[in-house]
């Protein structure tokens, strides 16, 4: 395995790993017509912002970004703070407030809370596809499995 469980990520913007989570960067786009936040992500954190959100840029297309360390997020307060979030997004729907995307907002949060998930979902579709699991196994048992299947076979 690659990763360690919950204390290594993979960075979305450059594709290194994020060695600890001191080091790691998390983010998110709001986009201010429409309200919807999507674009959850984790990068590197550091002062060069090399894997960071282009602020700028996105400020240009009427979005902001959020952010928050990531070591923060992964204490029972930013937990906490992400099940708060999604009753208040669930509560307006339909009306004006913010809305998540939610495929967006699941993948974020199996990423930051179950252990192993950050390696297993680099595999997890083709073990679908190849009737290694059911969609709906995520044990910490089931998902060292499909890495271990996975991680040696390049072929993917
Ligand atoms: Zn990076």
């Amino acid at each position: 395995m690659k990763l360690k469980p919950l204390k290594q990520w993979i960075c979305d913007t450059c594709g290194g790993i994020i060695e600890k989570p001191e080091d790691g960067w998390w983010e998110y786009i709001h986009h201010i017509k429409g309200n919807l936040i999507d674009g959850f992500h984790i990068v590197h954190y550091g002062n060069m912002r090399d894997c960071y959100y282009n602020e700028q840029a996105l400020r240009k297309e009427n979005k902001s970004v959020g952010s928050m360390h990531l070591d923060h997020m992964l204490t029972s307060s930013g937990y906490g703070h992400m099940l708060h979030w999604l009753e208040l997004s669930q509560q307006v729907q339909g009306k004006t407030k913010d809305h998540f995307d939610m495929q967006d907002y699941i993948n974020i949060m199996r990423r930051l809370y179950l252990p192993y998930w950050e390696e297993a979902r680099l595999y997890w579709e083709r073990a679908f596809k190849d009737g290694f699991h059911d969609a709906c196994c995520f044990s910490e048992n089931d998902l060292v499995r499909i890495i271990k299947e996975y991680e040696n076979n390049n072929d993917i």
